[in-house]
């Protein structure tokens, strides 16, 4: 399980927004995973809770996971085109040369205060 030092980490960029915007309260976070990454979402809610429930900015913040999309561009034709499954042929040729780029694990999306 490697949720708990990425929720850390998460936590961790959060504080230092917090800081710089000098925000007082955050009320959501919206995070994209990516379909493949294998991250728990459930688990990252739990660490989040333990690692901030001291943190009266953090605390309360409600956490929204969302499926990130894989970017897709055909070697044929030059289509691309973003899915949230991997697919073996282009949408618009047909053909199967492919290149496809995975988004990461996980990542922030935008915060609401
Ligand atoms: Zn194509």
């Amino acid at each position: 399980m490697h949720e708990s030092s990425i929720t850390s980490s998460i936590v961790d960029i959060l504080k230092n927004i917090i800081k710089e915007k000098e925000i007082n309260k955050i009320l959501k976070v919206h995070f994209l995973l990516s379909p493949y990454g294998g991250i728990d979402s459930d688990s990252i809610k739990f660490y989040y809770e333990f690692l901030t429930k001291d943190d009266l900015v953090l605390k309360d913040a409600k956490l929204i996971f969302k499926k990130d999309k894989i970017k897709i561009a055909c070697k044929s034709c030059g289509e691309s085109f973003e899915s949230l499954k991997l697919i073996s042929r282009c949408i618009k040729c047909k053909g199967s040369s492919l290149s496809v780029v995975l988004p990461d694990d996980i990542k922030i999306k935008s915060i609401e205060i």
